[in-house]
């Protein structure tokens, strides 16, 4: 494969952004190799500076669920940018978006836009020490919720790619307020509890950790978390950042039918433009500033680019028919790869909730992070770089979840599994 631009490109960008780019796991650092530059995005296909074209399973990290530039998005923010690109006053466009998320999501009874995935969880973090007068809070180990100072503890993703232990830079204080329990394991949480009575504002969880690659939960752990909390007067904070509008038109809150107290939104929202967004009851929301004492605010927040890109992007998967569709297409691909490992003798284990897979190359059932770190990273770097070669374009981790969108069709998703056949076989 022909890369020459790419490497040019990296080269010159390793003199400007650490590592040579501007998120981590993007550098190819735990598969070998460098990254491709992009040239273009077109329907299920990323196109690169030397021409290469590759079917993409990684949609920008999950949001592009209708492939990359569809019309009716680009529409939207082309309309959209006519009008000015940001007004920071309220628009009408905020109203049309917040409904939209609320229609499928109807325990987002008031919710606050902001502009990424890790300011609705630090947001949604603040107000719920605020409304529970309570600092310390649990997460899971390999769970990802974005890069704020107190998630930054065991936190999957780029952090577990990398290898890296907890990051520099995070006050040792801010750390110990962080608590960690094992994903899938009720009592290591009911151990947090004992330990730190009426000290914990909230569990924060995604309800399918996609972060440490998809683990889905056991049956019982989400209701587990409900209860507890419940009983312990801390809040639940389902992080649907990657879950919303992945797993369920409603959410895992929906599949797994769980009223969280608060939600925390990003990626498939904005359509591909910088959105997230916190909410959940009423009654807690109404603490965040101006209504409540609890302050955050955003410059760009309810960007009407942003917005606009987010009501075309939900507007495509508002038919339930599309989401027959996906599903059928998804399970259409996690067969043919479990097949395909199978017939080539590769021991993998198939992971998919709704539009999110991974494959793990593991004997071990994936179930939470102690299982899931296990697995061969170095077949998974090789298996990558096949596929890479054969034309489809993975996440370049064993530790991050698969996506598919509205337009892998069948076609599409046979020539993913004729790829993955060829490349297990030289891994
Ligand atoms: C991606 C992600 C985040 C962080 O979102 P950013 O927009 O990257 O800041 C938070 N939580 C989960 C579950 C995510 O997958």
């Amino acid at each position: 494969m022909n890369i020459q631009n790419s490497i040019q490109l990296f080269r010159q960008a390793q003199n400007i952004f650490p590592g040579g780019v501007n998120s981590p796991v993007r550098a190819f650092r735990a598969v070998g190799g460098q990254p491709l530059f992009i040239e273009r995005g077109a329907g299920p296909y990323l196109y690169d500076v030397d021409g290469n074209r590759f079917i993409d399973y990684v949609l920008s990290w999950g949001p592009l669920i209708s492939g990359h530039a569809h019309p009716k998005v680009v529409e939207a923010i082309q309309q959209a940018a006519f009008k000015g690109t940001s007004y920071g006053a309220p628009s009408p466009l905020e109203i049309e978006l917040a409904q939209s998320i609320m229609e499928f999501m109807p325990n987002l009874e008031m919710l606050r836009f902001v502009n990424s995935g890790t300011e609705a969880t630090m947001s949604a973090l603040r107000l719920a020490r605020a409304y529970t007068k309570r600092d310390k809070i649990i997460k899971f180990d390999g769970c990802y919720h974005g890069h704020a100072d107190m998630l930054l503890v065991q936190a999957g993703s780029g952090v577990a790619t990398l290898g890296l232990p907890d990051s520099p830079g995070v006050p040792a204080q801010t750390a110990a307020a962080t608590l960690v329990a094992n994903f899938n394991d009720i009592e290591s949480v009911e151990a947090l509890f004992k330990q730190h009575p009426d000290q914990i504002a909230a569990i924060i969880v995604e309800p399918v950790a996609g972060n440490m690659g998809v683990v889905p939960p056991v049956r019982g752990f989400l209701e587990k978390l409900r209860v507890v909390t419940k009983r312990e007067g801390a809040l639940l904070i389902f992080d649907e950042v990657m879950t919303g509008f992945r797993v369920h038109p409603g959410g895992a809150q929906a599949l797994y039918n769980i009223k969280p107290d608060l939600t925390t939104l990003g990626k498939v929202i904005g359509g591909g433009l910088p959105v997230g967004a916190y909410g959940g009851k009423r009654e807690i929301m109404q603490l965040v500033a101006p209504s409540g004492p609890m302050y955050q605010a955003g410059t760009l927040s309810g960007n009407p680019l942003a917005m606009s890109a987010g009501i075309a992007a939900l507007s495509l998967i508002r038919d339930e028919t599309v989401w027959e569709q996906l599903e059928a297409r998804a399970r259409q691909l996690e067969t043919g790869i479990a097949f395909a490992a199978q017939k080539v003798g590769v021991p993998v284990r198939q992971t998919r909730v709704g539009t999110m897979f991974t494959t793990f190359f593991s004997e071990t059932e994936p179930r939470d992070w102690n299982s899931v770190k296990i697995a061969d990273k170095v077949r998974f770097g090789k298996f990558f770089q096949k596929m890479l070669e054969n034309g489809v374009y993975l996440a370049p981790s064993q530790f991050e979840a698969g996506f598919l969108s509205t337009l892998h069709d069948e076609t599409v998703i046979a020539a993913t599994i004729d790829a993955a056949e060829k490349a297990m076989m030289a891994c």
